[in-house]
Order: C-alpha cells, then structure tokens, then sequence
C-alpha cells in the first residue's frame, strides 16, 4: 500500500519497461535473509507486498508484480515449487522450472526481491504442520486433487508468516485458491491485504498459463473452447432466473465436441462461500476443469459479482 506522497521506487538507471540487469535483484533462499531483508525496509517505513509464485513466470504473473507495484513501495516475488500441493510425483518432477528467465522478467518488472527457497528451507527434517480449509477446499478442483488445498494453504501460510507484508497478491485465474488462502488468512489473524488480481488472457480469451505451452498447435485451437463457453453461459446465467443445470449439460456437451475429454467439471457457485448454485440469484461464478490430451486446463468467469 502506498501512502499519500511516497514515490514508487525506481531502480537507478532504469525506466518502466525497460530491461533491468538482474543484478538489481536482490536474490534470497534462507528465511533468515527474507526476515533481514524486510526488517531493513520496515525501518526505512516502507510497505511490502509479496506475490507467491512456483515459476516458469508469464504475464499473467507478472500482472500481480505490476498490480503489487503500484500499491506498495518494495515488491517480493517467491518461487516454489510446492511439494505440499502436488499429489502425483511425476507431475512435481515435471513441473517447468526457468530461474534464469524468471529472473530476467521479475528484474525487468522491477521486483525488488526474489525468495526462491530450497524445498528443504520449507519443509526441514522433521517437518509435520498442515493447514487445512475444509469447505472451501473439498470441491472444484480440491476434490480431485486430494490434499492439493492443504498444500497451497499452508505454503501460503509459511510464506506470509515468514515475510509478513501489507498486500499478497493473487490470481482470480485460481479463484478457489484464492478464497482458500484468504480464508486461512483471516482465521489464523494475519494482517494482511489479500488481494486477486483479473485473469489475464490471450486475444482470444484463453486464460494464460504454463500448462499452455504443453498444448499441441490443433490443441491450442480447441483451447479457445473453454473461455468461449463460459462466456456464452455467463450470459444466459446473468439474468439470476434461468435456470442452471440444462445450460451446464449444454456447455459441457459443446466442450465436449471442441475435443475437451474428460470435462473434470463445468458448474455454477457461489462467488464467496463456492456452495452449487441452481441459479445465478447472487454473487455467482462459473468454474470449468477439462483435459486436451494430458494438458488440464481450468478457468472461471464472473456470472453475477459480487
Ligand atoms: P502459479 O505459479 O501457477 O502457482 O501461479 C502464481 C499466481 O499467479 C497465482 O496466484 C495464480 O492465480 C496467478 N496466475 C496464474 N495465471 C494467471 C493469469 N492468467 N492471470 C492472472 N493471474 C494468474
């Protein structure tokens, strides 16, 4: 959060945009140097934010650096690779990891500082804590994925804890982790903003993210599928009457055709509480899970905001 009158920090010699020697990055894997790093800018009263991240950085990321940016003075971004939150091995060990390139964009983005921790700074020897959600976290994409909640809750817990910012920045792109870490915010008393930042998408409409580029050229194509559906139902929904479930079998009839297989989910809920809706009748969303070959893509949509 920036206060009234203070000049968002600039790295010398360099402007907005412009490409920063990565040098200016200052670069942390002890939590012990994190806590230093931030009791040296508390003192100078700077506010901090911190956007937790496990790499292979695209724009979509860095739009939560440039939204955390304009809020706060000194911006932290993590990469880590959160064993916690994966529930097959082959998926973790397959997870594109790019410190160099990331580096090169976080610096670009005028990051002040990266935290990318070993796996073993995280979780030492010894290590037992898990930080669980329930409700919010045993549906959409937590049902199928057992565990992967808890993961990303209590990796989000370690990570606010350790750096203890103004402002952690999230995106909507993974709504149900955002509700799920905000939650756990707000019930373990950590003061913090959490803040979620609006899907950032290709031209046309597909939500960004690494798992994209696994995509075959004919399945970037159907890839459009996805965000076009939403959008359609989104606005059949809108008016709070029609109601859901035929609009639902439509839409996951017409991913189906676009080649999507399995439809993990299409549904309507909640926009706060993710409970199933049989009506947009409040603040609603649409949240879709499906698979192009072995690529699962998810995106979610606004029906009626709350
Ligand atoms: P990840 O590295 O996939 O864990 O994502 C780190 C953060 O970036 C999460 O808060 C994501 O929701 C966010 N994010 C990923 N893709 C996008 C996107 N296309 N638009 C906005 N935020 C995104």
């Amino acid at each position: 959060m920036s206060s009234p009158g203070t000049v968002p920090q600039t790295t010398p010699g360099t402007t907005p945009g412009t490409t920063a020697e990565a040098k200016d990055l200052i670069r942390l894997r002890r939590i012990a140097e994190l806590r230093s790093q931030v009791a040296t800018w508390r003192r100078a009263g700077e506010s901090i934010a911190i956007v937790p991240t496990m790499g292979a950085l695209h724009d979509g990321h860095l739009e939560l650096v440039r939204r955390a940016r304009v809020d706060c003075e000194r911006v932290i971004t993590t990469i880590f690779v959160n064993p916690m939150q994966f529930n097959r091995p082959d998926d973790l060990s397959s997870y594109p990891r790019d410190e160099a390139g990331d580096t090169a964009k976080l610096a670009e983005n005028r990051v002040d500082a990266l935290f990318a921790p070993a796996a073993e700074e995280i979780y030492p020897k010894g290590y037992q804590t898990r930080v669980s959600v329930p409700l919010l976290s045993d549906c959409l994409c937590g049902a199928a994925r057992p565990g992967h909640m808890e993961g990303v809750a209590t990796v989000v817990a370690k990570l606010l804890l350790q750096s203890l910012p103004d402002a952690a920045y999230f995106g909507e792109k993974d709504y149900q982790q955002f509700l799920v870490v905000q939650r756990m915010a707000r019930d373990l008393d950590i003061p913090v903003r959490m803040e979620a930042v609006p899907t950032v998408r290709e031209a046309d409409g597909l939500a960004l993210s690494s798992r994209n580029l696994l995509l075959t050229p004919a399945q970037r194509d159907q890839a459009t599928a996805m965000y076009r559906v939403l959008t359609e139902l989104a606005a059949r929904l809108k008016d709070g009457r029609t109601p859901a479930p035929p609009a639902l079998a439509w839409g996951r009839a017409a991913l189906g055709e676009a080649g999507f297989d399995p439809v993990d989910y299409l549904e309507l809920r909640d926009a706060d509480t993710l409970q199933p809706l049989e009506r947009a009748e409040r603040p609603a969303r649409l949240f879709a899970a499906a698979w192009l070959g072995q690529v699962r893509l998810i995106d979610n949509l606004a029906v009626v905001d709350g």
